[in-house]
């Protein structure tokens, strides 16, 4: 696809979708950015607001979206992500990997957009395959606690791809893996934002389990590079975007104290249900096809996200 374009994004207003709309409109495309704001934040396109070629929409597209005028691209990222959030709003999330979905794939038909949809690693569930290609099918609880954005998202993917084989509807699909940084809400409960707020108040680090469980963490500059790499790609189908290095919850504690310089101690907590064991992306498709990878490293990506919470967490505690 050549930008300009005039693109829609549902949650635009959250984490990743912000970094997604910043990226798009610098490069000179138009946003139409969609949110309810019930885990994104105002603030977080604040800046945005106001200028050539970027509208806010308050709507929740579970309910229905309508866009005035032409669309080249619909980007659905809309979601509760982390699995706090989703465990409370586990109604609203499979609302808005099911009806969201169907509804943002309407609204592409109808203008005759490309259509992207954000998934994510957890479609492989308690990986039995390390690491993770697109390939593998997951080992997946369809009725556990994480089954509400687990089964959103397997949903999502699978209407996605039926629209596009049934209809022809030009389709692409990322699986996000754990992905951190500026913009993460301090009290998001995820663990790099934990870890970072537990750390800088002095208070103690709450590992669940016993921190032998592993994730691949990527710092989100290099996440949405990939995200838009992929929307602007010809591949059709899931494309795995995370960064493979992958660290225990102990070393990611560990690195966490040594970038802050806190003395926090380790407190041990019950690992929640369903936790995934053990989880890495394999990278090759999206080097192969997107040439894409990322170039930031965990501890790099710590030092950039460290002063951004520390500042919000002033601002909080000045506004709270
Ligand atoms: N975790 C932790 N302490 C916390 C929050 C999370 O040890 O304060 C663990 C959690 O049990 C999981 C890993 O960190 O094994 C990643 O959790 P997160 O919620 O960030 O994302 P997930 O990959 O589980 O969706």
């Amino acid at each position: 696809m050549m930008s300009p374009m005039r693109v829609v994004i549902t949650g635009g207003a959250g984490f990743l979708g912000s970094h997604v709309c910043d990226l798009l409109v610098a490069r000179g495309d138009e946003v139409v950015c969609v949110d309810n704001l019930c885990t994104g934040r105002q603030e977080n396109i604040a800046h945005l607001t106001g200028r050539p070629g970027f509208t806010f929409v308050a709507q929740d597209v579970s309910r229905g979206l309508e866009v005035a005028g032409p669309v080249d691209l619909v980007m659905h990222l809309a979601s509760p992500a982390s699995p706090p959030e989703y465990l409370r709003l586990a109604i609203e999330t499979l609302e808005v990997g099911s009806l969201g979905t169907m509804n943002t794939i309407r609204l592409a038909l109808e203008k005759g957009a490309r259509y992207f949809v954000a998934s994510t690693s957890e479609v492989y569930g308690d990986p039995l395959v390390h690491p993770q290609p697109e390939t593998y099918w997951g080992h997946v609880n369809s009725t556990g606690l994480r089954s509400c954005y687990d089964e959103a998202k397997r949903f999502a993917e699978a209407v996605t791809m039926a629209y596009h084989r049934q209809r022809g509807l030009d389709v692409r699909i990322s699986r996000t893996f754990n992905t951190y940084g500026p913009r993460m809400r301090p009290d998001d409960g995820r663990v790099v934002t934990n870890f970072i707020v537990q750390a800088l108040a002095g208070r103690p680090l709450t590992v669940y389990g016993d921190g032998t469980q592993t994730r691949s963490f990527c710092y989100v500059d290099d996440q949405v590079r990939g995200l838009v790499a992929l929307a602007d790609s010809d591949y059709v189908g899931p494309v795995n975007i995370g960064n493979p290095n992958e660290f225990t919850m102990l070393e990611l504690a560990q690195q966490v104290l040594a970038v802050t310089g806190s003395a926090s101690e380790l407190r041990f907590e019950p690992l929640p249900a369903d936790d995934p064991t053990q989880r890495q992306p394999d990278i090759t498709l999206a080097r192969d096809v997107l040439g894409w990878e990322p170039r930031v490293e965990l501890a790099e990506g710590l030092e950039r996200t460290i002063p951004w919470l520390a500042k919000e967490l002033a601002s909080t505690a000045r506004h709270p």
